[in-house]
């Protein structure tokens, strides 16, 4: 029996930022109070600072679904043409919320693994000039792929419809210039790059999306961006906040902005690098290898594996939670996190255990092969070796 830490190594929860939880534990204070709105307006303000945008951003109670679900029941009626790129669960998502609330959704599908082009999205307006809103994923969650954000908003940037984006593990893992590429509205959630647990939505809108507000006639009550918008203005949440959250969102936000939002995605970025270098180097492959973005890896267990077994062994020989695939994926890959507050050493220590697992399920893999070609990547960018003293 060896001692086992629980580690959260997934791309959502994702490892939480020790003085966020801190802060927590002051949560007896009251909503509508100096002390409250003073929190409040500084999470707003730090928000749309490390969003680097110009636009308006709206905090909600909820996962990251809530924003989604609101950027739908709040800018469209029912009938209004989309278009809906799916490039696996996650955009299956938002063709769901485009049915249930009666849109009529042109679904641009490609096998999972892929990325929709920015070819095809062009295409599909082209064919339907009345389309009032093109839905996308930056970051593909449950295959690693990341998607085209800027030549695809250009596009859609030149017709009437809005840019809606599922941000949720693209926005700190990834560049995304909101104002510059057109993004009109981008939804992301606490659980992922902010370090948080699971229970805030946040969403960045711009004019031509306000102005879609102003038409809609989709019903809905909780999620409403107008009031959202003016309560945020006088620092409030229009219904009782997620108090907690909110104090935990303030300190993890002072830690984003202390590194730079730039660096987060740096960090993410060089965590992918390394990742993919590193199961390469141990002979897996890739899930999505011809657009890997960099909020999580996804791969394929060695042949005849099933990669549940990877999963639970993490589990139950570390403490450590990985994550499946989802849906008809499961099975077929796992998921390397590198999402938020996750180091090189996290990632050392998990190719190392993954080596472990490969070799006593019958995969043998040199010990270190991964680690070291991992740390090949961490040496080469931010390394410089000292010379020696001279003799
Ligand atoms: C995590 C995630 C969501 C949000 O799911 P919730 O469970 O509602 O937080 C949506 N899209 C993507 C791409 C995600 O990774």
């Amino acid at each position: 029996m060896h001692i086992k830490k629980q580690r959260l190594l997934t791309p959502g929860p994702t490892p939480l930022y020790p003085p966020a939880l801190h802060a927590m534990m002051a949560s007896d204070i009251h909503h509508r109070t100096e002390d409250f709105r003073k929190v409040y307006l500084a999470c707003l303000a730090g928000m749309k600072e490390v969003m680097g945008t110009a636009n308006d951003v709206l905090i909600f109670s909820a996962s990251g679904t809530g924003a989604m679900d609101a950027s739908v029941s709040n800018l469209f009626s029912k009938g209004d043409k989309a278009i809906v790129c799916v490039a696996g669960k996650f955009g299956e998502r938002w063709a769901d919320i485009a049915k249930a609330y009666g849109l009529d959704a042109t679904v641009i599908t490609v096998p999972y693994g892929q990325v929709v082009s920015p070819r095809q999205v062009e295409e599909a307006l082209a064919k339907e000039p009345a389309t009032k809103g093109v839905f996308v994923q930056a970051s593909e969650s449950s295959t690693g792929a990341a998607h085209d954000l800027r030549a695809m908003g250009q596009a859609v940037a030149k017709t009437g419809a809005i840019f809606v984006v599922d941000a949720i593990t693209g926005l700190g893992t990834m560049p995304i210039d909101i104002d510059g590429w057109g993004i009109d509205v981008l939804v992301s959630g606490s659980q992922k790059a902010f370090m948080i647990p699971p229970g805030l939505a946040f969403m960045a809108i711009g004019p031509k999306a306000w102005k879609f507000a102003d038409t809609a006639t989709l019903p809905h009550y909780y999620f409403n961006l107008k009031k959202e918008k003016k309560s945020g203005d006088g620092g409030e949440s229009s219904w009782t906040a997620s108090i907690s959250l909110i104090l935990a969102l303030g300190e993890a936000l002072k830690y984003v902005q202390q590194i730079g939002m730039a660096n987060l995605v740096e960090n993410a970025q060089m965590l992918a690098k390394a990742t993919r270098a590193a199961v390469q180097a141990m002979g897996l492959e890739l899930f999505a290898p011809s657009s890997p973005g960099a909020a999580v890896t996804s791969v394929r267990p060695p042949a005849g594996m099933d990669s549940g077994v990877i999963v639970k062994e993490f589990r139950s020989r570390f403490g450590a939670v990985i994550a499946n695939g989802q849906g008809s994926m499961k099975g077929e890959l796992f998921r390397i996190a590198h999402i938020g507050y996750f180091d090189f050493p996290d990632l050392f220590a998990m190719l190392a255990c993954l080596e472990i697992i490969l070799n006593a399920n019958g995969f043998p893999v040199k010990y270190g092969t991964g680690v070291a070609a991992a740390q090949e990547v961490y040496a080469s960018a931010a390394v410089k070796p000292k010379s020696t003293a001279a003799a």
